[in-house]
């Protein structure tokens, strides 16, 4: 099974997104449907059932702006979402739990939504000179009445890692994970680095061991709220790990160790298709 997120089915409709009566054409398509959040999470009706509804259903609901946007096509069928005023529905479990429990189109399709939501929350003026902006392009695009600047959703990419040396790997844990959890390492790309010089950064100041060599694994799209994870496995010199101050603990585990860790209490924290951190560990376990 893929890894959550990575699934992508949507058609992102490039060349006609720009053409705003070829949205409103989509939006009153009787097939349209439209995915509400209530904050962060899928909104809920009265009944706890998520709100994905058809989309002209939807028109008259109190959303923040810029109400519905359009997510792309799904075979044949326009996708929308929007944020419902706070109060107007409730919330309905943990975004994280709705994703493990999605089909793997539908979980991209709401990590899609939740991304580009998330930042139309947080672009409410332009950041050049503070006048109010419009969405265009079906809400992938805002631009500025003031000095005409264009705003576009931003993705922020991270290197997350997985630190070996033979038959030992070094994983941490953050003081607000579950009892017994530890993972991967992860960290910010800082502007100027390459994926490869962020990996040997962020392993050095977060468990300060050097790093010999970095191996791509995989990536993945992760909506908490835009970041794009860059999955790595990294060689890294033996000797003493010293957890940065942002770890509670960082430590070598061997292969059997880890096995203990993820098929035991731990493995339902840790689900084997959620996270990019899990496959790098199995895939490090499997390379055994
Ligand atoms: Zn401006």
């Amino acid at each position: 099974m893929a890894l959550t997120f990575t699934d992508f089915p949507l058609d992102h409709a490039g060349l006609k997104r720009s053409d705003p009566d070829w949205i409103d054409e989509q939006l009153h398509d009787p097939k349209a449907r439209a995915v509400l959040f209530a904050g962060g999470d899928l909104a809920c009706d009265e009944r706890g059932q998520d709100m994905i509804l058809p989309a002209r259903r939807t028109r008259m609901l109190p959303m923040k702006p810029p109400g519905l946007i359009f997510l792309g096509l799904l075979n044949e069928t326009p996708w929308f979402a929007g944020t419902l005023e706070d109060g107007v529905a409730g919330k309905g479990p943990d975004f994280r739990i709705s994703a493990i429990n999605a089909e793997p189109d539908m979980a991209c399709v709401y990590a899609r939504a939740r991304s580009l939501l998330a930042w139309h929350g947080r672009r409410k003026c332009c950041s050049n000179c503070a006048s109010a902006m419009k969405a265009l392009d079906g809400g992938t695009r805002l631009t500025c009445s003031g000095c005409g600047m264009d705003h576009f959703p931003r993705v922020d990419p991270s290197v997350i890692m997985l630190p070996v040396a033979g038959d030992r790997c070094v994983m941490g844990r953050q003081a607000s994970w579950p009892d017994g959890l530890y993972a991967t390492l992860a960290g910010f790309i800082e502007p100027g680095e390459t994926i490869e010089q962020a990996c040997r950064r962020e392993t050095e100041e977060e468990i300060h061991r050097p790093v010999t060599r970095v191996e791509y694994v995989a990536s993945q799209p992760w909506p908490f709220p835009s970041s794009l994870m860059i999955g790595l496995l990294c060689e890294i010199e033996p000797g003493e790990v010293i957890p940065d101050d942002d770890l509670e603990d960082a430590r070598w585990f061997t292969r059997d160790e880890v096995r203990a860790i993820y098929e035991g209490e731990v493995a339902r924290w840790a689900p084997a298709n959620f996270s990019i951190s899990r496959l790098l560990i199995d895939r490090w376990l499997d390379a055994e």
